[in-house]
């Protein structure tokens, strides 16, 4: 079985989780420091703050702008629709702007249209790597008297013009998930120039404890998952899980398992920072060869895959290769999986929220949301693999489905 993820396995994290309950005080200060500050430098902002997860960026964004119930904020209609809770929990009036298909990213245009006098704030996503034009959205933002917030939880490293994708707006937000190109297993990172921004959340992180330990759990659990996917017994429980029967309740189930793992206001941890100081060290790197595989594999695709257009605004981080199909995707699922080729349940690539919001529907957005399919490509994933996954993509795009 191809999966189609794959979670970073490392000796260097082991060790770490081995020496974490053992860090001082001290120590452990510095070693955040020393990420927030590499951090910082590397989005090309005065100020990043690592946080508890991509959410609790964006909350604390929002808290600290001072939102106020009633205050309309733009989202994209194609994004993760988890996060449309946190945005509503606060009474923000959400206006989704409607995606391009082809980039799967807002447009200047798209969210013009949603602008009206109670804006206060653009949410924009850099989805799946791939910029959006923010320098274009932090304009008009500013004639509309609001101020943009970049979500780049899939575009760390991404470039616009040659400046990092975290710096067009008021304030980014960044996610450290596993599953995220700087993996710490749960963390996120805040970044801004906003220094009234900056001083309100260092007041908030000040109240914070850190602790080691939901780091270290959450951290454990991932591994078990990794070397249950990397295990023999994975290609038969694929089968099962992901079979239409059992698929829903699964990924219901496992969504819910993870909301429970994350950690609300928990202080970052020295464990989540050296793993994450190891892996931001690496990005550059990491981004120019998978954006080389990135490349190369999707010009290999069957004509019926058509991959998103990433390099529309500017130089792409990688995150995942994601196709449009045309056909039935259900049937594609099902005839790849029994082939050993995981293409995923239903939900894993991103949502209509739209559609969630009840909102009048955007086209681009539904289309999207209707055909796009994840491709297993990912760091370490071997050639003979991806090899195996463009032919077995060849068959099925051959086939009725
Ligand atoms: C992962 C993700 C986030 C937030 O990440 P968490 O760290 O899981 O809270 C935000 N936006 C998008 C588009 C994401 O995929």
């Amino acid at each position: 079985m191809i999966p189609r993820r794959r979670i970073p396995l490392e000796a260097a994290d082991l060790r770490d989780w081995l020496r974490a309950p053992f860090v001082a005080d001290a120590e452990a200060r510095r070693q955040i420091g020393a990420f927030e500050a590499a951090f910082a430098a590397m989005v090309g902002v005065r100020h990043a703050r690592a946080v508890a997860s991509g959410r609790d960026a964006l909350g604390l964004i929002l808290d600290g702008l001072d939102l106020t119930p009633g205050d309309a904020l733009v989202v994209p209609a194609y994004t993760l629709g988890e996060l449309l809770p946190l945005l509503q929990r606060r009474g923000l009036r959400l206006v989704p702007a409607d995606v391009d298909p082809a980039t799967m990213n807002v447009t200047p245009a798209s969210v013009r249209a949603c602008l009206d006098a109670r804006t206060r704030a653009i949410l924009a996503v850099h989805l799946l790597g791939a910029p959006c034009d923010a320098p274009a959205l932090a304009a008009l933002a500013a004639e509309a008297g609001a101020v943009l917030i970049e979500d780049c939880a899939h575009a760390p490293g991404a470039r616009i013009g040659g400046r990092a994708v975290g710096s067009f707006g008021v304030a980014a937000l960044f996610s450290l998930e596993a599953s995220k190109a700087v993996a710490a297993f749960g963390g996120g990172v805040l970044a801004t120039d906003d220094e009234r921004l900056a001083d309100y959340v260092a007041t908030r992180l000040a109240a914070r404890a850190r602790r080691e330990w939901p780091a270290m759990k959450k951290t454990l659990m991932r591994w078990m998952e990794e070397l249950l996917v990397r295990s023999p017994l994975y290609g038969p429980l694929a089968r099962v899980l992901f079979s239409d029967r059992v698929a829903a309740a699964f990924e219901r189930a496992y969504r819910g398992g993870n909301d429970r793992a994350r950690p609300a206001a928990v202080g970052f941890s020295a464990l989540q920072a050296r793993m994450a100081t190891r892996r931001l060290a690496r990005l550059e790197a990491r981004n120019a060869r998978c954006n080389a595989l990135w490349s190369d594999t999707a010009a290999r695709l069957p004509a019926r895959f058509r991959p998103q257009h990433r390099d529309a605004i500017g130089a792409p981080a990688f995150y995942n290769l994601v196709a449009r199909f045309d056909g039935d995707l259900r049937q594609l699922r099902r005839a790849a999986l029994a082939r050993g080729l995981d293409l995923g349940i239903f939900g894993e690539v991103m949502d209509d929220t739209a559609a969630m919001l009840g909102a009048a529907s955007c086209p681009g957005a539904a289309r999207a949301h209707a055909e796009a399919v994840l491709l297993p490509l990912y760091d370490g994933l071997d050639e003979r693999r991806r090899l195996r996954m463009l032919r077995i993509l060849g068959e099925l795009a051959a086939g009725p489905a």
